[in-house]
């Protein structure tokens, strides 16, 4: 079973409600995992504090050109849909940070002039947190291609399992990547014009993409119904709505768990749970 907490934009949430959610699965599946797919700036390890147990590094292959059997014939060139390649008169430059390694330049090749190696793009990290398995990746410093190294992360799915996926913020190619597979996108937004903006955005990704989805308003304030009324327009179901309180935002700035130090949090979490198992596509 797999659950991904995504948002149109970042600072709405979603890692608050990604971690206590985790945490508030495993009392009922203890085979749960939290999986901190926003490779690029993961935090969900400032709040479960996981004991980390085994690190490995994560690589793609890139190609590499033998510039004694290259002839410059361009067909790898035209192939690359990254612009990785690039032919300068008779030799073919490889940028490694556009490269995807999809391993097609060496399928066209066809004087056999093109051989792989790895390149080390991050690391994959697993532990435990109390009753939650936890994985991360965390990229490296510099490096611009996140997708492979989340498909590392998700590669730490357990299939017959509940999996807590907390998605990059954005809509584009790593926010894809992570929600790609889960069998529910729980949207986290806050009731501002940003804030719904941005979910009109990942409303549209998730409905182009066919996955179930429902939404959670974090910072409800009672009495404002600009996100009821929005997502009534869109006939998106709101299945959440955790108050904007100062409780939360202090013990959240201490990097504590919400589920175990705000008093109602643990009923908030344990009736969203339950939403969510009756929605999730397995
Ligand atoms: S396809 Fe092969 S021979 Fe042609 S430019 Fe690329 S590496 Fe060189
Ligand atoms: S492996 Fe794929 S992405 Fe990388 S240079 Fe070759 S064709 Fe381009």
């Amino acid at each position: 079973m797999n659950i991904a907490i995504a948002s149109g934009k970042g600072g709405t949430g979603k890692t608050t409600i990604a971690v206590n959610l985790a945490r508030c699965a495993a009392l009922q599946a203890p085979q749960t995992s939290y999986l901190d797919c926003d490779v690029e700036e993961p935090n969900g390890h400032l709040f479960l504090k996981p004991r980390i147990t085994r690190t490995r590094k994560a690589t793609v292959l890139v190609p590499v050109i033998d510039d004694t059997r290259c002839v410059a014939c361009g067909e790898c060139v035209r192939f690359c849909q990254y612009k990785a390649l690039v032919r300068l008169g008779t030799k073919v430059m490889l940028f490694p940070e556009l490269c995807h390694g999809c391993g097609g330049c060496a399928l066209v090749c066809t004087k056999d002039a093109v051989t792989e190696r790895t390149r080390e793009i991050g690391v994959v990290e697993t532990g435990r947190s109390g009753g939650v398995r936890f994985v991360h990746g965390k990229l490296n410093i510099g490096e611009a291609m996140s997708p492979p190294l989340i498909r590392r992360v998700l590669d730490e799915c357990k299939a017959s399992a509940v999996n807590i996926i907390d998605a990059p913020p954005g809509t584009s190619c790593p926010a894809i990547a992570a929600m790609r597979g889960a069998g529910f996108v729980l949207l986290v937004t806050e009731p501002t014009p940003f804030g719904l903006n941005d979910l009109s955005l990942a409303l549209d990704v998730v409905r182009e993409l066919g996955m179930p989805h429902g939404v959670v308003v974090n910072r409800w304030q009672e009495g404002s119904d600009i996100a009821e009324e929005f997502c009534a327009k869109r006939k998106a179901a709101i299945v959440g709505r955790l108050p904007d309180s100062r409780a939360i935002a202090e013990v959240y700035s201490r990097g504590e768990l919400i589920i175990e130090s705000v008093p109602g949090m643990s009923e908030w979490f344990a009736e969203l749970w339950s939403v969510l198992r009756g929605r999730v596509r397995v």
